[in-house]
């Protein structure tokens, strides 16, 4: 989502005449757009921004803006603590990012803008055209949470759960595929828990998503991420109905112990995360998943450590994410007793490398198959292109030119390494008949 909200900013800065550039050292702003869902990215903040001060030491100094959920969680203490920063911009306020840049090149001031206000924010960015031109772009249809993990800063961050209109999401999708767009990836905190209700007329995500599989140069569509709880009977139909809708879930469970869920208040049990994951099986046979979990929760034993490991050898996650706990102040999880470092990353390790091995061994048996990827650009300094697969694997193919980009084509699978597959084009009418 940030990378999302990072495009809106810099079409947004446009307005008042700035434009994006890979020049650092030679700038008027900086745009620093920040995650806060663990602490390491605070203090990469700080670390940035001194790197910065240091560069422009002889130099007239950028303007500075700290946006996202740092600058949301930290506003004021931002400030104080580094008088570099001359505004802190919430996740919910960017769409001010034109005025704030006008007042500050007038006049030198610190300010702060982070209230919540995430219907005025959709108001102000529908006036501006998403210009985003790659083959496969985001659209952010959902923000916010109001599920309270005990460990989650979100809730706090990103404020309530905001569903956009169908309308606006449809006409932001349209924008883009005239832009050049193929495959388009819905976004939210609980992108899933989509919910848009007027004038007594509800439009489900479920809704949404089959109204974009209607559109016609549209070739691919995904989402994430989805909260379990929200995998409702119909969502999990699409599957079957939605044949734009791509075979890969991003479904995150967190740990594979119900004791643990219960304790991050994650509102699923290890069965009735089981339950959908069968349930998407059977619809879509060929589906694959991938997750995201927390090792080392306060009160994780042995034995919750390996209910999550078996969680994951069940499931055959293909691609996953995977931290250590991290307290965050002012959630509820930060006041519980810690297991030990020595212990957590011990478990991480040995998660991570049970992660990796299914990765591979999942890659591995790609080898030799064909699969379907669409081309989304050449790779930097080299003649190979660069693709996605239908399970959003990437894939680096050797035979493809300048024209095949934004096409879905078949590629014959030579070799893999941990994360991506490596093959030749191929003409899939020939190669079935073979
Ligand atoms: N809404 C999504 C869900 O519930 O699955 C997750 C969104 S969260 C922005 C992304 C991931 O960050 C979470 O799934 C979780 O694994 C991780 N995360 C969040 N808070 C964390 C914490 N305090 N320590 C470690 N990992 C954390
Ligand atoms: Fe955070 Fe996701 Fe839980 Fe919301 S549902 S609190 S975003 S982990």
């Amino acid at each position: 989502m940030n990378e999302y909200d990072s495009q809106r900013i810099s079409t947004l800065a446009e307005k008042v005449g700035y434009y994006k550039t890979d020049n650092i050292n030679n700038i008027d702003c900086y745009v620093l757009n920040t995650c806060h869902i663990r602490e390491k990215a605070t203090e990469k903040v700080y670390h940035d921004i001194g790197r910065l001060k240091k560069n422009y030491r002889n130099k007239k100094k950028p303007i500075v803006l700290v946006t996202g959920c740092v600058a949301q969680a930290e506003n004021n203490e931002m400030l104080k603590r580094e008088p570099y920063i001359d505004a802190v911009v919430g996740p919910q306020s960017y769409h001010n990012v034109p005025k704030i840049l006008s007042k500050l090149h007038k006049k030198k001031e610190k300010l702060n803008f982070t209230n919540f206000d995430v219907v005025e924010k959709f108001d102000e960015l529908n006036k501006v055209k998403n210009l985003d031109s790659k083959v496969s772009s985001f659209i952010t249809i959902q923000e916010g949470c109001d599920k309270f993990c005990n460990f989650c800063v979100v809730p706090y961050t990103r404020g309530p759960e905001y569903s956009r209109s169908p309308e606006e999401v449809i006409k932001e999708a349209k924008d883009l595929i005239l832009n050049g767009t193929k495959e388009i990836t819905l976004l939210g905190q609980n992108v899933n828990a989509y919910f848009y209700n007027e004038k007594e007329k509800v439009f489900k995500f479920s809704n949404l998503i089959m109204s974009l599989d209607k559109l016609k140069e549209l070739k691919r569509i995904r989402y994430t991420t989805s909260h379990p709880i929200d995998m409702t009977d119909d969502l999990i139909d699409c599957y079957k109905n939605a044949k734009k809708l791509m075979p890969f879930l991003h479904l995150p469970v967190q740990s594979g112990s119900n004791k643990i869920l219960k304790s991050m208040n994650r509102k699923h049990s290890r069965e009735e995360y089981l339950s959908i994951i069968h349930k998407l099986i059977k619809v879509k046979p060929d589906i694959k998943f991938s997750s995201d979990f927390i090792v080392g929760y306060p009160g994780e034993t042995e034995k919750d450590f390996y209910d999550t490991i078996s969680l994951v050898k069940e499931v055959n996650f293909i691609n996953s994410f995977s931290f250590v706990y991290n307290p965050r102040p002012g959630t509820p999880a930060s006041n519980l007793e810690r297991v030990d470092r020595e212990t957590q990353m011990r478990r991480l390790t040995e998660l991570q490398n049970l992660l990796v091995d299914i990765q591979i061994k999942a890659n591995k048996n790609e080898i030799g198959k064909l699969t379907e990827v669409l081309i989304e650009n050449r790779m930097k300094k080299q003649t190979k292109y660069f693709g996605r697969n239908e399970n959003l694997t990437p894939v680096v193919i050797n035979n493809v030119r300048e024209k095949d980009i934004g096409k879905i084509i078949g590629v014959k699978i030579q070799d893999c390494n941990r994360n991506t597959l490596f093959g030749t084009k191929v003409n899939m009418e020939r190669e079935a008949a073979a």
